[in-house]
């Protein structure tokens, strides 16, 4: 650790303001993360109900090194904090004409899988789509993810050479759909190959095709999931946080950003001024420039003006029944993807068609729920909150879900379900800030999407930089980690 007595403050304690916190801790400086919530982790927690626990955020877990990488940092050894499952099977897929598939973090089974189930598909196609989505990741990865894109000394890097001539391939151009035609003859595997966009809350008919890059980090990096569930991930950041003496305060809602000439002075917290060399806001950017800043302030405006991404409708179901025919994540398509996307991209009434992604956490997490029973996450895309009637669309949504997951289980399930949790788009945002309650920050749906981000530090305001979904590299629990890592060194080079 260099000794260095600046002090920082930082906005909010999700797993980006967490990443960012321990960077500035080792780099030496006293960091103190303020937190509108009784809790860390922003939408990493969990609760427990009638003897079952569910995760209420993120349920996939890619790239676990990402969170090692910060305790490797701080000379500890990572599982004596955190420790993870491997697991062998990706997602279970069901259709509602009775057609089922399992994938795997493994391309040779996956080719196999997908060729016997559909006789339509060669392996070869197959097995290319799978090396595709490894080169564009490992091609693009360190460029777009884990570098600054709002830095001179990124582009002057060799590798961005390499981006450039293999721009063509990239599938900027076209879209995930169009892109993922061109591999499946069989709509059902366009479909499936589709989902990937709603990995940062996007419409696969709208991002562009280089997101097929998303589907290597599950079937080509593994499948994980943390011992004591996703919650592990926010609580051990907050231990190896508070051993590195970053200090916490909860309850703590900052009410505005401290400038002077242009420069940070700190914060208003609790109506309290309180005064930091260095801000670093894990918010969501537009709740940072709306509520935080001054109005008189220079904004970005196309970055503001940017969509928020989609949102979600959760049931936490403690259902009294197990089902082994799923496994940890399983999805039940639609009849109709791309109007289901139509329609949460212009904000259209319910649609009574909706893909259903159901989590089981108890499947490697056995104690989530008791013997003999599951403990349910289940899960339906939907608008962010554009002041829909939220109670009536619950309504609708739950009376389908049950429909379509009771078909396809052959079983009725509303008879089972012991203890029931919702969580809405208002919901997410009173908790976490995030305007809309959009999952993911802003929606990747246009091309030019990753360089509208906000960038991790102010161009205009000295000492002040950014962290989170809703900036640079963008959502999602990795690259939330790797916002974090880019803010704090960027503080580190300005030394
Ligand atoms: C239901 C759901 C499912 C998801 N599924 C996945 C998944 O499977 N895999 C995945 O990788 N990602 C998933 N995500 C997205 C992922 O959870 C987020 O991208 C990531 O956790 C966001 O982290 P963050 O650091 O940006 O901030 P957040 O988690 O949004 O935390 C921001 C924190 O800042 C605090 N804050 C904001 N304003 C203030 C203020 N003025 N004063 C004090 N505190 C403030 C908030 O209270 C909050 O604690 C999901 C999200 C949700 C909600």
């Amino acid at each position: 650790m260099t000794k260095n007595s600046a002090t920082v403050a930082v906005i909010g304690s999700g797993v980006a303001g967490l990443s960012a916190a321990i960077r500035l801790a080792l780099q030496g400086k006293q960091v103190v993360v303020f937190e509108q919530n009784a809790y860390t982790g922003g939408k990493i927690t969990a609760f427990e109900k009638q003897g079952y626990r569910f995760d209420m955020g993120p349920s996939l877990f890619t790239v676990p090194h990402l969170v090692d990488e910060l305790f490797e940092l701080a000379g500890k050894t990572p599982s004596n904090y955190f420790q993870y499952h491997t697991h062998n099977e990706v997602c279970r897929y069901f259709w509602l004409d009775g057609k089922q598939i399992t994938l795997f973090p493994s391309v040779d089974r996956n080719v196999e899988a997908i060729t016997t189930v559909f006789g339509t598909e060669s392996g070869k196609r197959v097995r290319k789509y799978f090396d595709d989505a490894r080169k564009k990741f490992e091609l693009t990865a360190p460029f777009f993810l884990e570098s600054s894109l709002h830095k001179m000394k990124t582009y002057l890097s060799p590798r961005v050479l390499k981006v450039v001539s293999e721009i063509p391939r990239l599938g900027l151009f076209s879209t995930l759909d169009d892109q993922n035609k061109r591999y499946f003859k069989e709509p059902k595997l366009v479909q499936l190959f589709n989902r990937y966009a709603t990995y940062n809350g996007s419409s696969p008919y709208q991002t562009p095709g280089i997101m097929q890059m998303i589907s290597h980090l599950e079937h080509g990096m593994g499948t994980h999931f943390p011992v004591g569930g996703m919650h592990a991930i926010s609580q051990s950041l907050t231990k190896l946080a508070q051993e590195l003496g970053v200090q916490f305060e909860l309850n703590a809602k900052v009410e505005r950003i401290l400038l002077e000439k242009k420069q940070v002075r700190g914060l208003v917290v609790n109506r309290a001024e309180r005064m930091f060399d260095i801000v670093v806001c894990n918010s969501d950017i537009k709740h940072a420039y709306h509520e935080l800043l001054p109005k008189n302030m220079r904004r970005p405006k196309k970055t503001l003006a940017q969509e928020p991404s989609s949102s979600a409708l959760i049931f936490y179901w403690g259902i009294g029944q197990t089902f082994p025919v799923m496994d940890l994540h399983n999805i039940i398509f639609s009849e109709d993807y791309k109007e289901e996307f139509h329609r949460i991209s212009s904000n259209g009434p319910f649609w009574e068609d909706p893909t259903i992604y159901v989590h089981i956490s108890n499947r490697l997490e056995v104690n989530d729920a008791p013997k003999g029973k599951d403990s349910w996450f289940v899960m339906v895309n939907v608008p962010y909150d554009q002041g829909q009637d939220w109670e009536d669309i619950v309504g609708k949504v739950r009376r389908k879900i049950i429909e379509r997951i009771s078909s396809v289980l052959g079983k009725d399930i509303a008879p089972l379900i012991e203890t029931e949790e919702i969580l809405t788009p208002p919901q997410i945002h009173s908790r976490t800030s995030s305007v809309g309650g959009a999952l993911y920050g802003t929606s990747s749906n246009e091309r030019m999407a990753a360089f509208l981000r906000h960038s991790n530090k102010s161009s205009s305001v000295k000492g002040l930089y950014f962290c989170g979904g809703s900036v640079h590299p963008g959502g999602g629990v990795p690259l939330c980690i790797l916002s974090g890592k880019i803010a704090a060194e960027w503080i580190e080079e300005d030394e």
